[in-house]
Parts: C-alpha cells; sequence; structure tokens
C-alpha cells in the first residue's frame, strides 16, 4: 500500500497473520470486524498524548468507541471494520503505533511507572534497554518479562517468565539504642526477618530486601545500603499459575540485560515440543523446571 500525498509506504499485512489483530472471523451487524490489540515500540507502559489522540481517531473512524487497557498495558481496540484495517494501521504506524502483544513472542516489557515513591531504584530504562534488545523477538511460546520498582509486585514478576524486582539491602545505623518498647520494624515485616536483641536489632537470613522496616522505623535507626536487582526466572500466568524460583540478587542493570539475554538463548536451544503437541513448545519454565534453574541457565 502507498500513499501518494505522504509518500508513506507499508507492506500490507494480512489480517489473521499479523500479530494484535485478533478474532477474525467476529461480524457486527453484517460487518467484518478484527480486535486490534496496539502497542508503542520499543514496548512501553506509557504513551504520548499524540499517540493517545491518533488511538481516539482510529476508535472513532473505525472502531466503535471502546478501548480497553490489558494487564500488560497493551491498547485494544474491539470491532475496527475488517475493510478499514489498512488505513487504522497507517494511521497508527505513522504516531509509532504498531499491532502488537500477541503469539509466541517476547510479549510487551511490564515496567513500574519510576514515579512511583514506593520504588528502591527506576525500572522504566532498564525495560525501555530490554525492550529494544529483546521486545517482538520470534519465541517458542510467549515470553513474559516484567520490572517492578519494589517489591509489591504491582507488575506481576513473580507469575512472569523472565521476573526482576528492585530490591534493598537494611542495615541499623550504630549508635544509640532502640527505645525499649518499640517494635514497629519487626511488626511491619511480614517474614518474621527481624529480631531484637539486647535493644539492637537483627535481620536475618528470612529477609528477602523489600525494606517495609526502613519505612516503619520513626527512630530513623535503620537504612538502605545497597540497591540492586532480584532476577526470578520460570514463572507464568493463566490456568496454571507458578512462582518464578530466584536466580540472582543485587544485579546492577548490565548483569540484568546479560541475564535476559542468556535466558532467552538457553530457551531457543534447549526447549522441546510440549508432551503430545506437535507444533507448540514448552514454556521457559517448564524448560527451567525440566533441567534445573543452574544447567537451564549454563
Ligand atoms: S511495585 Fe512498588 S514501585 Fe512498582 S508500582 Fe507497585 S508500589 Fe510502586
Ligand atoms: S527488608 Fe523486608 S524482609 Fe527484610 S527485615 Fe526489612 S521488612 Fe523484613
Ligand atoms: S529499628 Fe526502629 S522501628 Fe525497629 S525497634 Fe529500633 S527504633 Fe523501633
Amino acid at each position: 500500500m502507498e500513499d501518494n500525498e505522504t509518500g508513506f509506504n507499508l507492506e500490507t499485512p494480512k489480517v489473521g497473520i499479523i500479530r494484535g489483530v485478533l478474532a477474525k472471523d467476529i461480524e457486527i451487524v453484517g460487518e467484518k470486524v478484527v480486535n486490534l490489540r496496539i502497542c508503542a515500540r520499543p514496548y512501553r507502559n506509557t504513551y504520548s498524548v499524540a499517540q493517545l489522540r491518533t488511538i481516539k481517531d482510529v476508535i472513532e473512524k473505525y472502531g466503535s468507541g471502546k478501548v480497553h487497557m490489558s494487564p500488560r498495558h497493551n491498547l485494544e481496540v474491539p470491532e475496527v471494520k475488517q475493510k478499514e484495517l489498512d488505513n487504522a494501521l497507517k494511521d497508527l504506524y505513522i504516531a509509532g503505533l504498531f499491532p502488537g502483544g500477541a503469539g509466541t513472542s517476547v510479549r510487551n516489557i511490564f515496567t513500574c511507572p519510576d514515579w512511583c515513591s514506593k520504588s528502591l531504584r527506576p525500572v522504566q530504562e532498564i525495560g525501555m534497554m530490554v525492550s529494544t534488545n529483546f521486545g517482538d523477538k520470534d519465541m517458542h511460546n510467549k515470553v513474559t518479562i516484567s520490572f517492578a520498582g519494589c517489591y509489591n509486585s504491582c507488575s506481576r514478576p513473580h507469575n512472569s517468565d523472565i521476573g526482576i524486582i528492585a530490591i534493598g539491602r537494611v542495615e541499623e545505623l550504630p549508635g544509640k539504642k532502640c527505645p525499649e518498647d518499640c517494635l514497629d520494624c519487626i511488626k511491619s515485616c511480614s517474614f518474621e526477618a527481624i529480631e531484637k536483641v539486647d535493644g539492637d536489632i537483627r535481620i536475618n537470613e528470612k529477609c528477602i530486601y523489600c525494606c517495609k522496616c526502613v519505612e516503619a522505623c520513626g527512630h530513623n535507626k535503620l537504612k538502605v545500603t545497597e540497591t540492586g536487582f532480584k532476577v526470578l526466572i520460570g514463572g507464568r500466568e493463566g490456568s496454571k499459575v507458578v512462582f518464578g524460583t530466584t536466580y540472582a540478587d543485587f544485579v546492577n542493570e548490565f548483569e540484568v540485560l546479560e541475564i535476559v539475554d542468556r535466558a532467552l538463548s538457553n530457551y531457543e536451544s534447549k526447549a522441546r515440543l510440549k508432551p503430545g503437541d506437535r507444533k507448540k513448545k514448552e514454556r521457559l519454565g517448564d524448560v527451567a523446571n525440566r533441567l534445573g534453574l543452574e544447567s537451564f541457565m549454563t
């Protein structure tokens, strides 16, 4: 397809082949329609005002006036008239928007917003780096990658194929003793990781580095001495929910990139067909479980 006025070129995609054009056989009041799942590339979960205006125009011109925000922050426009699909895609492409977020590939990289007051370390830039390098890459099965700025895990890193969480190491500041009756940090810790011994605080091996105790201490006795990322591998959601297993703690942004690269390459080379399936291969977590995490990552 070529637009003579703008010189815009686009290889016309076929409905049902391009990712993000879903449910091609729906018919509404005699008109064939598709549901169009849209994402920005590199993948991200923020859209500019100009992009939102374009989406609004596409909904009004070709859709049915509705839009849905998917759990991985894709925008899904239902009931786009099939005969207008090329025009809708062209309008979207010009605004840096594409059909996507479906199929056997690396799905939309899901990150927390950096402006969240709970964030221990920014995750949007590293999410963008991962997206630029691996977003939309063809895979044996879908692969989800999520980044959380703290252990609240709003972006669901625990049940993503690769989940990354910002964590912090907490230490007690030397000096004055804690007030005798104060147990605020102990009460704030859901992991029984803090003990009080002779008026001093001891953090034990059950600590998962969430830093909630620092916020709870009103006496400035605790501080975060180091931040980094925890990397979980092998989680999944859906009908069979699995939590990922910790592969690394306190790694930095470059190490995260290296681990993601290695996990995806190993998945590519080590996956087998799903039992009883002639086409689809195992999910990343199935391969990691079958081989054991260490040997999967080697
Ligand atoms: S996981 Fe933490 S940083 Fe991210 S949105 Fe939730 S509370 Fe904020
Ligand atoms: S960082 Fe979290 S897990 Fe560790 S002691 Fe503090 S509240 Fe408990
Ligand atoms: S570290 Fe803070 S919250 Fe915990 S007992 Fe001491 S003063 Fe209280």
